[in-house]
């Protein structure tokens, strides 16, 4: 609490009193908080691949060393650029996003397509892995009006967490439903799922289960505040069960307009 006090005075002139106010700070308090902490983990992610260029900067000016050696430092160089690139592509548009800066350009489209369309974009990594998907889609789904990139965006980061975080040779299964003036989107994996403490915090920035394996496939631990984001500005909402060991659901939900 924050207290703040005056004296009040009566007719004679003389203290009659005090006022006392106790001001509820809990809410900026954990705002502050979350700002501090937002700060420490951007400077922690940024540190950690430029750490690693410096390092092998100076080595390879330093010394000898052959050419393969070097091929080998320069493109970990390399990959170390590309997920700062990635990092502060993410940031810069989790920042437009709070400042209602993202340009929606909302248009009539079928789930059915929105889902077909970000499936082939990731049929190399579902190869890669060996994981086999399946879709259901509810007939006679009602087209959505949303901006079509920000949702593909969603339901591709979903639907890459999906296969990122699943063995090779897992399943995943894309449905889509319809509930009275919504359509539904979703997701399920036979992978790691997330441990019960872990999954109020999924959605926030930079939080990750496993951090060291989540770098490792190249995640920012943004995905997921990114899509959370970009579906309540679609007044949608995201929801997650899972169950450690034993795979993943993740549903967007999605109210739909006649137009
Ligand atoms: P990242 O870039 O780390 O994948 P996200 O914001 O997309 O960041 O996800 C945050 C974390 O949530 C991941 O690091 C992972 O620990 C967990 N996660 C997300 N989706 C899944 C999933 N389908 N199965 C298991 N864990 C998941």
């Amino acid at each position: 609490y924050k207290v703040k006090y005056a004296p009040f005075k009566n007719e004679k002139n003389n203290i009659g009193g005090l006022i006392i106010v106790f001001q509820d700070i809990t809410d900026e308090h954990k705002l502050d908080n979350m700002r501090k902490e937002f700060v420490a983990n951007v400077s922690h992610e940024l540190k950690t691949p430029i750490t690693t260029i410096k390092s092998y900067a100076e080595t390879l000016m330093e010394s000898d060393v052959d050419e393969k050696l070097t091929h080998k430092f320069l493109s970990v160089i390399d990959n170390e650029c590309d997920r700062m690139a990635r990092i502060v592509r993410d940031l810069l548009q989790l920042s437009n996003l709070d400042y209602n800066k993202t340009k929606w350009q909302k248009t009539e489209v079928s789930v059915e397509r929105l889902i077909k369309d970000v499936l082939l974009k990731l049929d190399f990594a579902f190869k890669e892995k060996g994981q086999k998907y399946s879709i259901n889609i509810e007939e006679n789904l009602p087209n959505i009006v949303v901006d079509k990139d920000g949702i593909e965006q969603v339901i591709l980061n979903i639907v890459s967490n999906a296969i990122k975080y699943t063995q090779n040779q897992g399943e995943i299964n894309i449905k889509s439903i319809r509930d009275e003036y919504k359509v539904i989107i979703k997701v399920k994996d036979n992978g790691s799922g997330i441990p019960e403490e872990d999954q109020q915090r999924i959605f926030e920035r930079f939080y990750r289960v496993d951090k060291g394996r989540s770098r490792e496939l190249g995640g920012t631990g943004l995905g997921l505040s990114i899509a959370k984001q970009i579906i309540e500005a679609h007044n949608g909402e995201i929801v997650l069960k899972s169950k450690f060991g034993e795979g993943t659901e993740v549903s967007i939900i999605l109210p739909y307009t006649r137009v």
